[in-house]
């Protein structure tokens, strides 16, 4: 069985919700080189508690493979406690119940079947709480 190298590399982050911490105090998940405001490089790993709200979301309606067959589904932008932005699906929700600065939790599903051979992916959807 193969493990895409690009899914391998994301774990820490998809499995563990390890983000930095730059020495300006940014956040970020997933990782990067450089800070989300570009002016610093030296950060800390901290693990996020999955707590965060909505800062906006779309429904979408028609969408690409593999994700064909889930729609329709929320897609939402949140900001989690310590400051981190990140995308990520909303599920198990009335679409009607969706607000800007609605309280989520990140929770831990599968995402995708990936290849020929239907690899599972699994990584952090959200829940409103
Ligand atoms: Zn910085």
């Amino acid at each position: 069985m193969a493990i895409s190298p690009r899914y391998t590399r994301e774990i820490p982050h998809r499995f563990r919700l390890e983000a930095q911490k730059f020495e300006c105090g940014a956040v970020s998940l997933p990782n990067r080189y450089v800070c989300p405001d570009n002016c610093c490089k030296k950060s800390k790993k901290i693990t996020l508690k999955g707590k965060g709200k909505i800062l906006t979301y779309t429904i979408i309606y028609i969408a690409s493979d593999p994700y064909t067959r889930a729609t329709p589904f929320a897609v939402a932008v949140i900001e989690t406690e310590e400051g981190a932005r990140l995308t990520a699906q909303v599920v198990d929700c009335n679409f009607d119940d969706l607000k800007i600065g609605a309280k989520v939790e990140l929770i831990f599903r599968k995402i995708m079947e990936e290849g020929p051979s239907g690899i599972i992916n699994y990584g952090y959807k959200a829940i409103l709480i």
